[in-house]
């Protein structure tokens, strides 16, 4: 059997090795930190086959130019002269058309609903030490307007065969009797689910040490040897290791690492920002996403987390505190009775979604190098499809024929 080595610790090299070792490969992870932190941590940890619309589509191009005045707003793309960046912007611009999004929709849903039902089973294996609950997910707005098109999506959703639920604000309100919200209605997503992903990839980390998978952390990547067409060595800073196969998961860093190989891949880092309260009187139980604030709400019993934005300013961890305001703000406009209060600057987590252009990821083999298999790309939907990336990966490592049709995830799809 080969040995597979995966570049990247979060959530989508954590799940491809939680396949590959199921079917008996021997798995080495080489991860440059420690598995305790990054994009797969501090995220909202919605599991959410209610996104299949993907990120790039009609009207995200005008509303991020208007959002792009505001110190405060959700998106943002820091204008700096990088053909890397020009080139992903031109694709998500003509990618985000009424025809592409019909065209890749079905895509989505398909890996998105994949993925889901892959969760239950994965919970039921490892163990639920990381409040996974089934109650949906709610969309919820303000304006009239919003509400309209968020029921429009409802029907779309249907359609896929989603359940969804159209509540009007008093309905809404009934839901979370505890507390002041103030909001025209929302649509309840009830095959959403949401879990801690912080404590699942802790699960995960457990899980796999027990079956024997080798963690080579706090080791970078930064180069590979080549023989004919393959991989024959990885290079890091702590030497070199060895591989017949590698998993290339590594998140924001994809390009980078590619390149190493001679790869090229259109992905830019999409930075986000959230703050989990310890300890919130009369905690909200529904998660939420606040539709015309542009941003998110998740609880887990005493404990909630507010975030969102979208910041494409390339790979750094500084911290626009401004936007962190707009996401406090949005939810104290939606739940005007929640007691809660600005955090610390030095308590405002940020990490980096890898963005591709238009909104799907990258699971594929690549022609410049036969034995790697690259995963990453996910933006938004990261822990929402790791468990079913993680099973396709695995099949691509095996050579087999996919659950799914996965042409639409192929990654030379914008040369
Ligand atoms: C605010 C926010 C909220 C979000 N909410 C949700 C949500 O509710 N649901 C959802 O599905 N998704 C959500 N996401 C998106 C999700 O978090 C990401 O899609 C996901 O974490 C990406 O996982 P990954 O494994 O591809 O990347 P990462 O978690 O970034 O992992 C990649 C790893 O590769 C390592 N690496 C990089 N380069 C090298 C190298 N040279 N050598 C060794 N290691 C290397 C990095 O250190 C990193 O640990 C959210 C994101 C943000 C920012």
């Amino acid at each position: 059997m080969k040995n597979i080595t995966v570049i990247g610790g979060g959530v989508i090299g954590l799940c491809s090795t939680y396949y590959l070792q199921k079917e008996g490969y021997a798995v080495t992870i080489i991860e440059k930190g420690d598995i305790t932190n990054g994009c797969s941590f501090g995220n909202m940890g919605y599991i959410s086959p209610s996104h299949f619309i993907p990120l790039a589509s009609p009207g995200i191009i005008s509303q991020g130019l208007k959002w792009m005045l505001s110190p405060t707003s959700p998106f943002y793309i820091k204008p700096r002269m990088s053909r890397d960046l020009v080139q992903w912007g031109y694709h998500f611009w003509k990618n985000s058309t009424a025809a592409t999004v019909k065209k890749n929709a079905p895509h989505l849903n398909d890996i998105l609903q994949l993925s889901r039902g892959l969760m239950d089973d994965l919970r039921n294996d490892i163990g639920d030490t990381f409040h996974m609950e089934a109650k949906g997910c709610l969309m919820m707005c303000k304006q009239k307007k919003t509400l309209d098109h968020e029921f429009h999506l409802a029907d779309e959703a249907e359609k896929f065969g989603l359940k969804v639920e159209r509540l009007k604000k008093q309905e809404v309100q009934q839901l979370e009797p505890s507390i002041e919200m103030d909001v025209e209605g929302a649509v309840l997503f009830k095959d959403d689910c949401h879990l801690n992903p912080g404590k699942m990839m802790e699960a995960l980390k457990i899980y796999l040490e027990t079956k024997g998978v080798k963690f080579q952390l706090n080791t970078s990547v930064t180069g590979f040897e080549k023989h004919h067409n393959k991989i024959s060595a990885i290079i890091t800073d702590k030497g070199k290791f060895d591989c017949d196969e590698i998993v290339l998961a590594a998140g924001s860093w994809l390009p980078v690492v590619a390149k190493m190989m001679g790869i090229k891949l259109l992905l830019q880092a999409g930075k986000g920002y959230s703050h989990t309260y310890a300890n919130v009187e009369n905690n909200i139980t529904y998660p939420a996403i606040l539709i015309d604030g542009r941003c998110a709400m998740t609880p887990w019993e005493q404990q909630l987390r507010i975030g969102g934005t979208m910041e494409i300013s390339g790979i750094n961890d500084n911290i626009l505190v401004k936007r962190m305001k707009g996401i406090y703000d949005s939810a104290k406009a939606f739940y005007p009775g929640l007691k809660i209060d600005f955090p610390a600057t030095d308590k405002i987590w940020s990490g980096l979604r890898p963005v591709t252009p238009d909104g799907l990821p990258y699971i594929d083999r690549t022609a410049g190098v036969e034995n790697v298999v690259i995963a990453g790309g996910h933006a938004m939907l990261g822990v929402s499809l790791a468990t079913a990336t993680g099973k396709l990966v695995t099949e691509l490592v095996q050579h087999k024929k996919s659950k799914i049709d996965i042409s639409a995830f192929k990654v030379n799809r914008f040369s």
